[in-house]
């Protein structure tokens, strides 16, 4: 075994990716797949494109069809994992929505809808899988998918759900850090700036000129630089960081 397969490798783990069927979550999902982990994709739309990805590298993974504001689904879908694999020793919790609205065009049901998926949906996942960590003594990673956004207000963005359920994220991480060290469980987050996905694709054209400029490297981030960071996250390589935030925006300057 290399040095870097000793530090970062996953044979042998199974993660959970949630939003793994495109953008973000179907890089990431291939990288841990990469790495060593059997994955197991979940979301609710299907999965073929990233499973056949998978296989084509030689990878293992297999979908679950569940809505992460489902506490019945999420359960279901842990369960799923724990009979077809035995274990659960890694979650990708980046399932996550975005509206473009100023506050007063919001309304509080859209509010809700944004942080149900990203905040109150992060915390049933990591609640499921850190239940199935604790009872079989695995001492798990959870990364919590945030966002800079979670830190900045990035105007003329208007977008207060998602800076608030991102915020959310944030803090949550760190209390599931705090409460579950004594259990072998890590819980990080990841803060991305602007990188190119299909949720990035629908933001208006005018809040990409306005923000273009505030990027010290002048160009919006691709998915595959997200992958490194997860996998120092999610191996033993980062056994004594837990609760952290880690930032991947292009050195983005908000002032
Ligand atoms: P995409 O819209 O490309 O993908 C989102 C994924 O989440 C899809 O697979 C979608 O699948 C899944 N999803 C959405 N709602 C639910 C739900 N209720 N239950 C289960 N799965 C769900 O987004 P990105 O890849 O761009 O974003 C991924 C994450 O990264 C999000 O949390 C986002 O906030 C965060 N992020 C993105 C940034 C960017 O610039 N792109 C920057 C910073 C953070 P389906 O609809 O089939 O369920």
């Amino acid at each position: 075994m290399s040095y870097l397969e000793e530090l970062f490798g996953l044979t042998g783990k199974v993660a959970l990716v949630t939003g793994g069927g495109r953008g973000i979550g179907q890089v990431v999902a291939r990288g841990l797949a990469k790495a060593g982990a059997e994955v197991a994709i979940v979301c609710r739309s299907g999965a073929e494109e990233t499973l056949s990805l998978i296989a084509g590298d030689g990878g293992k993974a297999f979908y679950i069809a569940a809505d992460v504001t489902s506490e019945e689904e999420v359960d279901r879908a842990v369960a799923q994992i724990l009979s077809r694999c035995g274990r659960l020793d890694v979650v990708f919790n980046n399932a996550g929505i975005c509206m473009h609205q100023s506050t007063m065009e919001m309304t509080p049901a859209d509010f809700r809808q944004v942080v149900d998926v990203n905040l109150t949906g992060e915390f049933i996942v990591a609640r499921a899988a850190g239940r199935a960590m604790m009872e079989r003594h695995l001492h798990g990673s959870i990364i919590n998918m945030a966002s800079m956004s979670g830190s900045i207000v990035n105007t003329p963005q208007w977008q207060c759900s998602y800076n608030a359920s991102k915020a959310g994220v944030i803090h949550l991480t760190r209390s599931l850090a705090a409460e579950w060290a004594d259990y072998g469980i890590r819980v990080n987050s990841l803060s991305p700036g602007y990188i190119a996905t299909p949720m990035s694709v629908d933001t208006p054209q005018e809040l990409k000129d306005a923000w273009m400029p505030l990027i010290p490297m002048h160009r919006m981030g691709k998915p595959e630089e997200l992958v490194p960071a997860v996998l120092y996250l999610a191996s033993d390589a980062s056994g004594y960081t837990s609760g952290s935030d880690v930032l991947v925006d292009g050195a983005y300057c908000c002032l």
